[in-house]
């Protein structure tokens, strides 16, 4: 009887599931190739210094431009990538291409910005992942410095002691490291005290939040006090209005990103219209 329910239920799902099956597999055999065929590229969208109004850097967004869907964005195909294991010769030719894309803008005079990736779990487990940022950054001449990593709050939270010596070498290396789209998993406050981060990004929803919802407010103000006394930095993502601007600056708020600043955008573009 057990077994009879669970036939007719498969049956029930099945058209569903071929359809979810076959659109991945296709996606996934395309995500293989697309490396090859140079489809992926990365688009910057520019971060300011909410004191001083200077750039202080650009995060890279992944750009799938595929030849019959187009512009695949990032949550379409990242979470394939993740669960297919492709997201690791993705995320090396991502910092492969952050690194020539910084050496592009030093020789244009922009010394003092850095570039932001992201990074996916996958990519950061690797045993040799430590040694191929490493070797990367020589093999490109890249300072360290001039590189950030932005690793997710629940990825951060999930670290073992192994995973936070690979933070302090990276550190060691000039990188700086950032927590992403934090506010919205759970953070232990004692145990993020003990991770060697730079600074941490607020998810956009409470930005998008912030002027209507009080408790949203508050809760900003909070990431802010709390990253301060842990002597990190913050950014503010998907600010979009003048009064969002505002009033993350009178909070104190080190840095914004988002589109009313600039949408991502190619690195001849951003290389065009920030060099300061
Ligand atoms: P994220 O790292 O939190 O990136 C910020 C996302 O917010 C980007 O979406 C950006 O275009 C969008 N955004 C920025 N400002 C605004 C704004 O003012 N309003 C609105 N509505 N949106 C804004 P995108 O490019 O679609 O990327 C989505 C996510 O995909 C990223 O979230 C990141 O988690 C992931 N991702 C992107 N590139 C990479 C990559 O190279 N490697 C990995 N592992 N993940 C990536
Ligand atoms: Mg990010
Ligand atoms: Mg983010
Ligand atoms: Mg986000």
């Amino acid at each position: 009887h057990k077994d009879a329910n669970a036939a007719k239920e498969l049956t029930w799902y099945e058209p569903y599931m071929n359809h979810q099956t076959n659109e991945m597999i296709a996606l996934e055999s395309s995500l293989r190739s697309a490396l090859q065929s140079n489809e992926f590229e990365l688009h910057y969208q520019p971060q300011r210094d909410l004191a001083t109004g200077e750039i202080t850097g650009a995060e890279a967004l992944l750009r799938w431009n595929h030849p019959v869907f187009g512009m695949v964005p990032p949550k379409d195909f990242i979470p394939i990538a993740e669960s297919s294991g492709m997201i690791v010769p993705i995320g090396t030719w991502v910092l492969e291409q952050a690194c020539a894309d910084m050496n592009n803008l030093i020789e244009a005079g922009m010394r003092n910005i850095s570039l932001s990736v992201n990074m996916s779990p996958r990519q950061f487990y690797q045993e040799d992942f430590i040694q191929s940022v490493q070797q990367l950054l020589e093999r490109k001449q890249t300072p360290g410095c001039s590189i950030n990593i932005e690793i997710t709050e629940g990825m951060a939270m999930d670290f073992t002691v192994q995973n936070i010596e690979r933070l302090e070498v990276l550190r060691e290396l000039g990188l700086g490291l950032f927590i992403d789209d934090f506010g919205i998993g759970y953070s232990s406050l004692s145990y993020m005290s003990t991770l060697p981060f730079d600074g941490l990004k607020i998810d956009r929803s409470f930005v998008s939040r912030m002027l209507h919802n009080s408790a949203d407010a508050k809760i900003i103000k909070s990431m802010i006090d709390l990253a301060h006394n842990l002597e990190m930095s913050v950014v503010a993502e998907g600010v979009e209005t003048e009064a969002q601007y505002n009033y993350l600056r009178e909070l104190g708020c080190d840095t914004m990103q988002g589109f009313l600043l600039a949408k991502p955008m190619p690195i001849e573009d951003f290389k065009t219209s920030f060099n300061q």
